[in-house]
């Protein structure tokens, strides 16, 4: 029985927590749905984006740490994050991009139209035209739904040998092999997300180095605790050190480190982002969990306003 369904959030560090807000509620265009701090640093920003609810499979998190050095891309990590947008897109957004001074390059894979972008932070990011994507969009920013960002699409990660992964996401983890083309395995997973693909590319390149501009960690989606539960105890038995549950006020998660050295999560889908403000205030106030609330006058001091 699969319980793994798709991804549920991609982290990743930036540096300037401004910056970040800017491009990708104001140039992407998505819904800002939770500002928090990173629940074991509460000195810095843990900042959501998503669409009107940050339901899983569209959530891009950052910890913007503000002198974080520049991440160095490499071996094993998330190399490029994936957004789905709708068929014909890319023009679009190569435009829009421009204005906003990035730069782009068009390529073509698995049948998909991407665009390959790096956001102002250094993360390496694609537009993906996926065909199949049913998911209503947020529309921000004045980007028109013919367009707009349906959520994440899939992860590829570098690996210096993609082969322990696989193994791990396919036996354990209920990912599917999919296609294969120009070096770049596609696994899937099985059902019940838009955003399900994991893409494994080997590299020869040195170890990753952790910095503004990398992913932290990759998440994937479980229904609920149950399911968490028996991912978990898949993983324990398949010799993998699991942390135990550990409740992040909007999902429960796991972590686990892959043999590849990607850092992966298995967070539930409940209870969403509206547990502590209403969907129509989504991102507008500091959220803070119980544990730091006693702090809130110094931390609301010492963090870097926003807007
Ligand atoms: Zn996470």
């Amino acid at each position: 029985m699969s319980r793994v369904r798709g991804l549920h959030h991609v982290t990743a560090i930036a540096g300037n927590a401004r910056r970040n807000l800017t491009f990708w509620r104001e140039v992407l265009g998505l819904r800002f749905v939770k500002k928090t701090v990173n629940f074991d640093d509460p000195t810095v920003y843990h900042l959501y984006y998503g669409d009107e609810l940050g339901r899983p499979g569209s959530v891009m998190t950052f910890f913007p740490w503000e002198h974080a050095a520049a991440g160095r891309r490499g071996a094993g990590e998330v190399a490029r994050t994936q957004l789905a947008v709708p068929r014909g897109a890319c023009d679009w957004w190569r435009e829009r991009l421009a204005t906003a001074g990035l730069e782009t390059t068009r390529d073509h894979r698995f049948g998909e139209p991407r665009l390959a972008l790096r956001d102002p932070e250094g993360l390496d990011l694609a537009l993906v035209e996926a065909a199949d994507d049913d998911r209503e969009p947020w529309l921000g920013a004045g980007v028109p739904v013919e367009v707009a960002i349906r959520g994440l699409h899939g992860v590829t990660l570098a690996l210096a040998d993609p082969a322990p992964t696989a193994s791990m996401l396919i036996d354990l983890m209920d990912f599917a092999t999919g296609a294969e083309a120009a070096g770049v395995r596609r696994l899937e997973a099985p059902a019940g997300s838009a955003a399900r693909f994991v893409e494994l590319v080997a590299t020869a390149a040195a170890p990753a180095r952790l910095g503004a501009g990398s992913v932290h960690h990759v998440a994937f989606a479980v229904a609920d605790r149950a399911a968490q539960d028996a991912v978990r105890a898949r993983l324990v038995e398949g010799g993998f050190r699991v942390t135990p549950p550990i409740d992040r006020d909007y999902f429960h998660a796991v972590y686990v480190r892959g043999p590849g050295g990607v850092l992966f999560e298995v967070a539930t889908e409940g209870p969403g982002f509206t547990v502590d403000e209403p969907a129509a205030a989504l991102g507008s106030a500091l959220r803070l969990p119980r544990r730091h609330a006693h702090r809130r006058a110094a931390l609301e001091a010492a963090l870097p306003p926003l807007d």
